[in-house]
């Protein structure tokens, strides 16, 4: 097999971060007849850090059809923290930034409208960018105007050639996803005011690093971004970070305020400060990025010990959450429906369907009442303090959850 090339920087990617294998798409949900026919596919699921720019990121074998397939059906308004805290984002830019409305706001990836409808109800004016038809339609329905297009080089242009030019864009949790990071940044450019601010809003590498997440690691999530190799890639494209905030979501987020180089905009101390905290955890010497896998292995052999243990009690375990991040670890641990008996989410769209991989059928959340786990494992342990609040009840028949990260633990 050839070397492939750095996504960004086209250097060849000759060191492993972690290879986890063949594993099936993470977010391709099976139908009972998808299940029946045995025709899942699995793909090779392999990070690796470019030497170059220290992009860290996964081979790119699969194509965009088979992802952006049925099974994409993630309507962000389904969690109900996260439309709060886009409620929270948009309140802060309106006035940090003197938003009205004689502004504009785009959001890239804007999904059904989670975000900007916010933005709508400050009357300030906005424009949803999403690829995925069903998401963009249910955001018109809330009142957000939204066109269904990929945003690259290409359709910034076009948008900018049409007089649209943006005082905010956001672009949250969609920079880690794009195939082409550089054609995507790039797009940025041409739609952004001369003044305009860009926020980036995506899991920080150093906590995947840090505390071994890595569940976050799945086919459609292509990078996984440290400030020094977000920075380069902006850089390429005559713009620049300015100002950083650190963010809980998603076990610890980067929001990135970024600018045209030519805007003027100084550096914060915040931004300074994370620079030197990459810089003294190593991202920047190709060196720390070995050894990964033996942390992944412990926790591996950690979660397969509490199976081992629940089974040897008669105790029944299920899990909460249908999502990416939990497929890829519970597919490396080799887990089976005969040893988790369900995972609950309240995505309708899921409900029915099993996970790839595993097969554990994806139940609505109020058919918790019925299964009556012993134990409940927190898949998204991101979400863990919303779902220990919604699932509470558990406790009625001795029910107990469980977060699996760095190491399994039942909480009290
Ligand atoms: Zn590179």
């Amino acid at each position: 097999m050839t070397t492939p090339a750095c996504r960004f920087c086209r250097a060849p990617l000759t060191h492993t971060f972690l290879d986890l294998g063949d594993q099936p798409l993470a977010n391709s949900n099976l139908t009972a007849a998808e299940l029946a026919a045995g025709t899942e596919r699995a793909f090779p699921l392999h990070a690796r850090v470019c030497s170059g720019c220290f992009l860290v990121q996964v081979d790119d074998p699969v194509a965009a059809d088979a992802i952006f397939d049925d099974g994409y059906a993630y309507f962000s308004s389904y969690s109900p923290s996260w439309v709060a805290h886009a409620k929270r984002y948009a309140e802060a830019m309106a006035q940090r930034f003197g938003l009205g409305p004689d502004s504009l706001v785009i959001e890239v990836a804007s999904n059904d409208g989670y975000l900007l409808q916010h933005f709508v109800a400050l009357g300030v004016p906005v424009l949803g960018i999403e690829p995925t038809a069903n998401t963009a339609e249910a955001a018109r329905a809330r009142g957000v105007p939204t066109e269904v297009m990929f945003f690259d080089a290409d359709t910034g242009r076009a948008l900018a050639e049409r007089g649209v030019q943006a005082d905010l864009m956001a672009a949250n949790n969609v920079l880690a996803h794009v195939p082409a990071i550089g054609d995507f940044v790039a797009g940025f450019r041409h739609v952004l005011k001369p003044q305009g601010v860009l926020t980036f809003e995506f899991p920080h590498f150093l906590n995947l690093i840090g505390q071994v997440q890595f569940d976050t690691i799945y086919h459609e999530h292509f990078s996984y971004l440290s400030l020094l190799a977000v920075e380069r890639v902006l850089r390429a494209n005559g713009l620049m970070p300015f100002d950083v905030e650190l963010l809980p979501t998603h076990g610890g987020s980067l929001r990135l305020f970024c600018a045209r180089e030519a805007s003027g905009h100084a550096e914060t101390e915040a931004l300074q400060t994370l620079r030197a905290s990459e810089h003294a955890a190593g991202l920047d010497r190709i060196e720390t990025y070995a050894g990964f896998k033996t942390r992944v292995d412990a926790m591996r052999d950690s979660f397969l010990a509490f199976l081992a243990r629940a089974k040897a009690e008669g105790k029944s375990v299920a899990a909460y959450g249908a999502a990416a991040k939990g497929n890829t670890f519970l597919n490396y641990c080799g887990v089976t429906a005969a040893q988790i008996v369900a995972a609950f989410d309240a995505n309708p769209v899921k409900q029915g369907r099993h996970l790839p991989g595993s097969h554990v059928p994806i139940l609505a959340p109020a058919a918790v009442d019925e299964v009556r786990p012993d134990y409940l494992v927190i898949l998204p342990w991101n979400l863990k303090d919303e779902i220990v609040g919604q699932l509470a009840h558990i406790g009625d028949w001795g029910g107990r959850f469980v977060i699996a990260s760095p190491t399994t633990r039942v909480l009290d």
